[in-house]
């Protein structure tokens, strides 16, 4: 009984220490997106020739595309 206790109690530290990784990972993941859309948010980029565009602009300046 005492072997399979320790290697259910291995199993459970590994995954514990898997799901802080993802934890960790996700944070700084979501961080780094919040960076990015406050960038976004600075200069209007077209999604279809990637241009940047003014801030407040509704059309691309070089394409024509309507801006999101
Ligand atoms: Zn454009």
């Amino acid at each position: 009984m005492f072997a399979p206790m320790t290697f259910i109690v291995t199993i459970g530290m590994i995954v514990s220490v898997f799901a802080a990784v993802a934890i960790l990972i996700r944070a700084f993941g979501q961080s780094d997106a919040g960076h990015r859309k406050q960038l976004s948010n600075d200069r209007r980029e077209c999604h279809k020739c990637y241009r940047r565009n003014k801030k407040r602009a509704k059309f691309c300046a070089h394409c024509g595309e309507k801006l999101k």
